[in-house]
């Protein structure tokens, strides 16, 4: 049988691992962090219509700049921002991945402070941009000083700051972000795909783009918006920003069928945002709940929560699953990381986990 070695693969893809997080049907999955409500059934309806007047028009190609759908983000975002602000694609991994086929690239080096979202780093090996991760302080966050001297350090091109931290997390303080946009006139991306995950009254880095063309936030409807499946992102920065993705994009990459569904969307943005309180709900359930057993969850302005103090991650992540109830081991020594779910997805996950509390041991 030909393996991956023997093909001529480039030197620099040799050897890695695709992302990988398990694809399991059980009845309770919270790895992903994924929105576990299903979208209100009228909303759903009313995509569903949309859809349907596009499919009657799919001989010809998709609007090439999705002029509708960067109007009705930015829209969302408020911020006085305008579609010339706004880019979009398949995912805000695509959306990242232009970010980086524009700005990176051979010879040149994007940064980001780890553990952080794995997809930077095979993003960046995908662009033929080399990754650097920097460390982050204690307990998982990151100070403007310790964020400010690893620039200083590196001089990287791309900076990824991911507000709040996925797989930790932490929240991260807009006096970092503007520090590090203000320390060197490089590419810095904010992806706040969890934002709206964040206490009520969290200041989005939205709000430090005036005057910073070389600031990007990155958002996604595939966590607060429970729309995953459809595959959409989006950024907002500076219209230079936008004109420079537009060089790498492929032609028409965000289908007919895709712009109608994430307008449907869009237009009921109260009705698809409604759990996310709820959500916030559950996560601070487990944060209490884990702690009061004698784990350590960290802080989380997201929709999932990293807890260290299991003995063995690997043991716990198999039995849990034994149950049904799918949690990430995202390879950090002593955590595991878990998705706030519905109130009885966080039940079950809660009744599970118990077994294994360092306090009952
Ligand atoms: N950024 C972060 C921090 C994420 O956790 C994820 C999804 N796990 C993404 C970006 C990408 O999400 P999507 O491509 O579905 O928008």
């Amino acid at each position: 049988m030909t393996s991956l070695d023997d093909l001529p693969i480039r030197d620099d893809l040799r050897g890695r691992s695709p992302y990988g997080a398990p694809q399991k049907s059980v009845p309770v999955a919270l790895n992903v962090n994924e929105n576990t409500h299903p979208i209100p059934e009228a909303v759903a309806h009313d995509i569903v219509a949309r859809v349907a007047a596009a499919i009657l028009q799919l001989n010809r190609y998709p609007d090439r700049e999705f002029t509708d759908l960067r109007h009705a983000f930015a829209g969302y975002l408020g911020h006085g921002l305008d579609e010339s602000n706004i880019w979009a694609a398949n995912g805000s991994n695509e959306v990242l991945q232009h970010v980086l086929q524009a700005f990176g690239g051979p010879g040149r080096t994007s940064l980001g402070f780890a553990p952080t979202y794995s997809m930077y780093g095979l993003l960046s090996a995908g662009t033929g941009t080399e990754w650097i991760a920097a460390p982050r302080d204690g307990e998982f966050e990151l100070t403007p000083e310790t964020a400010v001297a690893a620039i200083r350090e590196h001089d990287p091109d791309i900076v990824l700051l991911c507000a709040p931290n996925n797989p930790t997390g932490t929240p991260l303080s807009l006096e970092t972000v503007e520090a590090v946009a203000d320390a060197a006139p490089v590419i810095v991306v904010v992806d706040e795909a969890y934002h709206e995950f964040a206490d009520p009254g969290t200041p989005s880095a939205l709000t430090l783009l005036e005057g910073r063309p070389r600031l990007v936030v990155s958002r996604t409807m595939s966590k607060a918006f429970a729309f995953a499946g459809a595959r959409v992102g989006y950024l907002a920065a500076d219209p230079a920003v936008v004109d420079a993705l537009r060089l790498v994009r492929l032609p028409y990459h965000l289908s007919a069928l895709t712009q109608a569904a994430a307008l449907g969307a869009l237009a009921h943005s109260d009705q698809m945002l409604a759990m996310v309180d709820e959500i916030r709900g559950q996560r601070e359930r487990i944060v209490a709940e884990l702690d009061r057993l004698g784990f350590h969850p960290y802080r989380s302005g997201a929709n999932f929560v990293l807890f260290g103090g299991v003995d063995d991650p690997h043991a716990v992540f198999e039995a849990l699953l034994d149950r049904g109830i799918l949690i990430r081991d995202i390879g950090l020594p002593g955590c595991l990381r878990v998705t706030a779910g519905t109130e009885t997805e966080t039940t079950a996950f809660l009744e599970a986990i118990a077994a294994f509390a360092p306090a009952s041991a």
